[in-house]
């Protein structure tokens, strides 16, 4: 991995303003002076490290982020404040005051100039008011990096070698939905096609598509909503098509059912339809990734089907009524703490239950993991969480 890195830019995103930008577009070199950018674009992967040097990577980087963001956010240094927390080198990783991700359907939180935010990026819920977050040029490109850095974890492939179906609208059309950026960004990883399967007509186009690329390519990566992708399968079952991929494909799901239309199969029941259909070796071609508009990094799947969490990101699962961390292994409400977020204060509290595990994984690796379950229910419980984690930030 390279410390030059490109963002791919969206359409009708603000053009860089210096110079060597226009002399070079695509094409940002990174300063790694410092230990968040040194571990982001490092060669060897993060999570090939033993679990007590994430655990003190993890500390020492979210409380510099913590610093810089008490340093630049008035707003977040008057909550915090407020909040009776010890000093930045003293104060629990856990008891750092978090922002609840509501407060950016309204509030307009950030650590930079307004003339630094490159774009502020919006939530694709189809339905209430959407959030709206900014990002810097240090965030977006930490935001890349961090996906070429965990990109590993489903498998070593040439890159030569590798062919994309992206089940969306393609990096051209990406406006200020983050979704679909971060679509791109793995899109982007290699030689890729965008098809939005609309229709029926769309649908065969992928199928005789998804067969061409395997027979010219040592493998495709299907990327999509996991709808989408049920979709396609239900569509060549209808056309009593079944692929033969073996090991040859990997079927990429992110993002959620609920907020694109409701309809939700078991994750194991999805893995076994779509091992079916593609005429996979075995479920474990089928992962996932997670990321909301509020976080800054991709968090992907390893072979077990566990979300590795990288070092610069510390997860606790949460009480609703205390926001205390409840024991490992149990739900809770996530949070998050990401150290590569410099636009504004990225110690969120979602509105996601979660598990959190912590030690060797059952793919051999050491460190993090946590599993997304499903949305927050209870009023209740919402309306404490949100009481506590409101932090009143008004421009
Ligand atoms: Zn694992």
């Amino acid at each position: 991995m390279s410390r030059a890195t490109s963002i791919p830019q969206p359409a009708g995103a603000d053009q860089p303003p210096n110079e060597a930008e226009a002399q070079s577009p695509s094409v940002r070199i990174i300063d790694a002076r410092t230990a968040i950018d040194e571990l982001i674009f490092a060669e060897d992967p993060w999570y090939a490290l033993p679990l007590e040097r994430q655990r003190e990577l993890s500390d020492a980087l979210i409380r510099q982020a913590l610093r810089e963001h008490l340093e630049r956010c008035p707003s977040y240094r008057d909550y915090y404040a407020r909040s009776g927390a010890a000093e930045p080198g003293a104060v629990a990783l856990a008891d750092i005051p978090l922002v609840s991700t509501r407060v950016f359907k309204f509030a307009d939180l950030r650590s930079v100039e307004a003339h630094e935010v490159e774009r502020w990026y919006r939530s694709s819920g189809t339905s209430g008011q959407p959030s709206r977050v900014p990002r810097d040029r240090a965030s977006l490109e930490r935001m890349v990096g961090s996906v070429h850095g965990s990109v590993g974890l489903l498998a070593d492939w040439d890159e030569d070698e590798v062919a994309v179906i992206n089940l969306g609208p393609g990096r051209e059309h990406v406006e200020d939905v983050w979704f679909q950026y971060v679509m791109s960004l793995i899109e982007a990883l290699y030689r890729s096609e965008s098809r939005v399967p609309r229709d029926e007509a769309a649908l065969d186009e992928i199928i005789g598509l998804a067969q061409s690329l395997l027979d010219d390519y040592e493998h495709l990566i299907v990327v999509g909503p996991p709808f989408h992708v049920l979709d396609l399968c239900e569509h060549m079952q209808r056309r009593g098509v079944e692929l033969q991929a073996g090991e040859g494909a990997t079927i990429l799901t992110a993002g959620g059912w609920k907020r694109f239309g409701g309809r939700a199969i078991p994750k194991q029941e999805f893995r076994a339809v779509v091992a079916r259909q593609f005429g996979l070796r075995g479920e474990g071609q089928v992962r996932d990734v997670f990321n909301q508009v509020e976080l800054n990094t991709v968090l992907f799947e390893c072979e077990a089907h566990e979300k590795h969490v990288p070092p610069w990101v510390h997860v606790a699962a949460r009480d609703p009524e205390t926001l205390q961390p409840v024991p490992e292994g149990e739900e809770g409400m996530l949070s998050y703490l990401d150290a590569s977020c410099s636009a504004y204060p990225c110690f969120i509290v979602t509105e996601d239950v979660g598990v959190v595990r912590r030690g060797r994984c059952a793919c051999g690796r050491e460190g993090t993991r946590v599993d997304v379950l499903r949305r927050l229910e209870s009023r209740a419980a919402k309306g404490c969480a949100l009481k506590m984690g409101q932090i009143h930030a008004n421009g």
